[in-house]
């Protein structure tokens, strides 16, 4: 069996994660598919656009590592190696098919995107599409798109993906590129996850890993679309992603349930915030379980990146995985509250769960 490790850097700290030189986190595998479902649910055919352009975008933040050299013109094995690094994200296990006049083929196995899917008429891995574009895109300096041609929840054994290469871009971020280089000056610590075909692990959890921002990112662009009401789909489906979690992983559902009645709820807490902060979610300050309430306050917040002085707070994600965490150590319904937020300015985001019947 192919067993090989991915390294990571960390920053204890601070709870900054670097992957290929750029701020990074390690999403648990199906959750940005989770999330693409209850988007789709609600707005339907308007998701597709939204997470292609913005794991485009995300995926430009590694362009280190797709920058294999100034690529006049792009061959196989240049495509061949771009996969290579792709696979390294733990999206799935990637093969060139065939590459002529400027499109370029590509079967994926076990998609990241697809797997956890319910069945479906046509394909749905946009963030994959997304990625796949992006990382050409930043690595060629041309104009690229992605369209997935067949996919997994279509019934079929692996996803089909068409890029073509277009015209080339007026300024690619090579300036970008050297100054992310340049980022990182301390000495940090290496943080190896173990990767078993085409699937990454965190601890024994299967993982992928994002860019820091790449959640807000996604925030951003539906509060274009659709306003407020970005906070009750995010928030409600991060609180039930954390449920499902905990019934989905056996392992999890175990150690919880045997554990329940002896660890002490703070301890519960504990494991759950050293795990998203290992996850580079941010550097957790602050957590208490006093008097029937959850209280966290998070420093190096992801939810907060790219937010230029919001006039509310902006972490639905956090404050619905805390509901989520919350009402599943209580035992019964909690919401939850976020009441400072670096967005707003602030020096920590700060959470309090309530009991809510
Ligand atoms: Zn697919
Ligand atoms: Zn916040």
């Amino acid at each position: 069996m192919l067993l090989k490790y991915v390294e990571l850097l960390y920053d204890p700290e601070i709870g900054e994660l670097y992957f290929c030189r750029a701020k990074s986190a390690i999403w648990e595998r199906v959750i940005a598919s989770l999330f693409q479902r209850g988007f789709e649910e609600i707005l339907g055919p308007a998701t597709k656009r939204v997470f292609y352009t913005q794991s485009k975008e995300m995926i430009k933040e590694f362009g280190v590592c797709f920058y294999i050299s100034k690529l006049e013109k792009l061959g196989e094995p240049e495509a061949e190696e771009i996969l290579k690094k792709l696979s390294t994200f733990g999206y799935g296990e990637f093969r060139l098919i065939s590459f002529i006049n400027r499109e370029i083929k590509i079967e994926v196995r076990n998609s990241f995107n697809s797997s956890d899917y319910p069945k479906s008429e046509r394909p749905i891995c946009y963030i994959l599409s997304g990625i796949l574009s992006g990382a050409f895109e930043v690595c060629t300096g041309r104009k690229v798109e992605c369209e997935e041609i067949s996919c997994m929840t279509m019934g079929k054994s692996s996803c089909e993906f068409l890029i073509k290469i277009g015209a080339k871009k007026r300024s690619m971020g090579e300036r970008k590129i050297e100054k992310k280089k340049t980022e990182i000056e301390r000495d940090l610590k290496t943080i190896k996850l173990r990767q078993k075909r085409s699937v990454l692990y965190f601890k024994s959890t299967p993982s992928v890993i994002f860019g820091k921002d790449f959640s807000p990112m996604i925030n951003r662009a539906f509060e274009k679309l659709i306003g407020p009401a970005v906070k009750g789909i995010v928030y409600n489906s991060n609180k039930s992603t954390v449920l499902r979690i905990m019934e989905k992983y056996k392992g999890v559902k175990k150690f919880l349930v045997v554990h329940f009645g002896r660890l002490l709820k703070k301890q519960i807490i504990k494991w759950v915030t050293e795990e998203l902060e290992g996850r580079g979610y941010g550097k957790f300050v602050e957590v208490s379980t006093e008097e029937d309430k959850l209280h966290v306050k998070v420093k190096n917040c992801h939810n907060c990146i790219g937010y230029k002085r919001a006039r509310k707070p902006v972490c639905y994600n956090f404050s619905g995985i805390f509901a989520g965490i919350a009402t599943a150590i209580f035992f019964k319904n909690f919401e939850c509250e976020e009441i400072k937020c670096i967005a707003t300015g602030d020096e920590y985001c700060e959470f309090l769960a309530e009991p809510h019947i």
